[in-house]
């Protein structure tokens, strides 16, 4: 078991440590960088305690879980199915209870869409299982502790950052576009199935200004020239969508595109 507590700082073995006035208990997937950190930070300044999680950067995990004012961390590789089920029940047993679910690790292949070729179907499936059939298991394993949040007065929340490449057919490479496209029709159909007792959204990014996209140089121009932000997200700004379908009492089954207004050019 690979998990970090920072706060709060009276524990003991045989009881859940009280959330002291948070807000509830956020699971933020792919946390330790890029647009998951900053939703840990956003949900964390927002009030919530976080369950911090990434596939292998435990140090990075640990050291934001201090820093963080009520966070754990959980180390779990979510293409492996025994993974995912550790790390839903650690994050429900750090506090006892799980109020919000955010599916934002993800997985990314840069292919030209034309070279079918080396589209492979060991690339296709690895791109399913971890942007698909992950953020479906984890709600599946979850479901319990969210509708629970429902008992104590507010539904649970589930928030998948998809892409807008789930949306408009373009994309880094098709088996990407495709398992985000799938992961716009999970949260539409969960939305169904869940409500009301636990609402299901998801934020689908253009280009967001991260370590991965430094060079991506001609999406960068595209964003400055064609968008009418005329720029890229930051992380933070992608955080604030999230923070904003969290905060809702309502609104369910949402795919919120937030790319500075490129799909409307
Ligand atoms: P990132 O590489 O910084 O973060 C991805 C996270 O996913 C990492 O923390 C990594 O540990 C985790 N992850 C990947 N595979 C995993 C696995 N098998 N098990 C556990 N964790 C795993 O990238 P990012 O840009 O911050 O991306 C976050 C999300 O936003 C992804 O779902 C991505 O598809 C989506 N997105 C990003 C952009 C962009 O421009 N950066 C645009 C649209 C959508």
């Amino acid at each position: 078991m690979t998990v970090a507590r920072s706060a709060p700082r009276h524990t003991s073995v045989n009881a859940a440590p009280t959330l002291d006035g948070a807000l509830g208990v956020a699971l933020v997937t792919g946390s330790t960088s890029g647009i998951g950190a900053a939703i840990a930070r956003r949900l964390s300044r927002d009030g919530y305690a976080v369950v911090l999680h990434s596939r292998s950067s435990a140090e990075a995990g640990r050291a934001m879980a201090a820093e963080l004012e009520r966070a754990v961390y959980v180390q779990a590789d979510l293409s492996i199915e025994a993974d995912r089920m550790r790390l839903v029940a650690e994050s429900v047993a750090a506090w006892g209870r799980l109020d919000v679910l955010v599916n934002n690790a993800g997985i990314s292949k840069v292919i030209p869409h034309q070279d079918l070729a080396a589209a492979t179907s060991a690339i296709w499936h690895e791109l399913h299982e971890v942007n698909v059939v992950a953020p479906f298991h984890l709600v599946a394993l979850a479901e319990a502790a969210l509708r629970a949040a429902a008992l104590r007065g507010r539904a649970g929340s589930v928030v998948n950052i998809s892409s807008h490449a789930g949306v408009r057919p373009k994309g880094a490479s098709i088996p990407y576009a495709v398992s985000k496209a799938s992961l716009n029709h999970l949260t539409r159909l969960l939305a169904l199935s869940l409500g009301p007792d636990i609402r299901v959204n998801a934020v689908a990014p253009g280009l967001v200004d991260t370590p991965l996209t430094a060079d991506w140089t001609a999406a960068q121009a595209l964003w400055r020239e064609r968008a009418p932000m005329h720029r890229a997200a930051s992380p933070d700004d992608i955080a604030h969508a999230v923070a904003l379908l969290v905060a809702s009492d309502y609104l369910t089954g949402e795919v919120l595109l937030s790319d500075g207004g490129l799909n409307l050019t």
